[in-house]
């Protein structure tokens, strides 16, 4: 499994960058996770938007989803240029009827429902879902194909739950919007503290800290997470790549 970060910056991009995304590749398969602001500049680096094979979707937040309907020009514009395009599935909550609705733009992207309870399955990975506390309905998955788990938290303030949730996993992409004097429960974010107390709980094998603050110094997050976490400590970075 290859996981590549396209963006790492909470709320809003930084500029020549992108918010939420995750580039996931194994078995010649590409997973899109997340399209924020930016990300399909971001994912040309490394992919054509025809080589896209899915694309899954954590909540409905614009550093999330921005990048949607200029995903789908770029599907119909390939496809009128004469390449020959498969409807490309955006696996989404179905809970908010009107935003599920604006991902499917047929016969060039279609919107596909998960559920938190069922396990779904996209080329060579298993995704479950676990739904987060955030002031909208999100989720947080853990993919997984034959020999690696990796598990995003995608937005939320600290829960208990995750620690079940991303046991034993490789890799643990954990939002980190905050700094370790700062409470997120009622902002639905985490701090490096929150991050850090999970991954160690978990025992995940590498912590990575994403979703990051337009403020303060970044190191900080990340020496903050060392003293809570043994394992390895890295900081979102666009086009880092980790692969096991
Ligand atoms: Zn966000
Ligand atoms: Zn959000």
């Amino acid at each position: 499994m290859k996981v590549t970060v396209l963006g790492p910056w909470g709320g809003y991009p930084k500029v020549g960058e992108a918010s939420a995304g995750y580039l996931v590749q194994s078995d010649g398969f590409n997973l899109l996770v997340d399209c924020g602001s930016g990300v399909l500049a971001q994912l040309q680096h490394y992919l054509s938007v025809e080589e896209l094979n899915a694309v899954v979707i954590s909540h409905y937040h614009p550093d999330h989803i921005a990048d949607i309907g200029v995903l789908y020009h770029g599907r119909l514009i390939q496809s009128k240029i004469g390449k020959e395009l498969p409807e490309l599935p955006i696996y989404a909550p179905p809970h908010d009827k009107a935003e599920f609705k604006r991902l499917s733009h047929e016969p060039y992207t279609v919107a596909k429902p998960y559920k938190e309870d069922e396990e779904l399955t996209i080329g060579p990975f298993t995704i479950t879902f676990l739904k987060t506390k955030h002031p909208v309905t999100c989720f947080a998955m853990r993919i997984t194909d034959e020999q690696t788990s990796m598990v995003f938290t995608a937005d939320s303030s600290y829960m208990k739950e995750f620690e079940a949730f991303a046991r034993d996993a490789d890799l643990f992409i954990c939002e980190c919007n905050l700094y370790s004097h700062m409470d997120g429960t009622a902002m639905g974010h985490m701090n490096s503290t929150d991050a850090a107390t999970i991954a160690n709980s978990a025992n995940v094998g590498t912590l990575m800290l994403t979703h990051l603050p337009h403020f303060g110094v970044l190191e900080e997050l990340e020496d903050d997470a060392k003293k809570y976490f043994d394992g390895e400590v890295v900081l979102a970075k666009s086009g880092l790549t980790w692969e096991r």
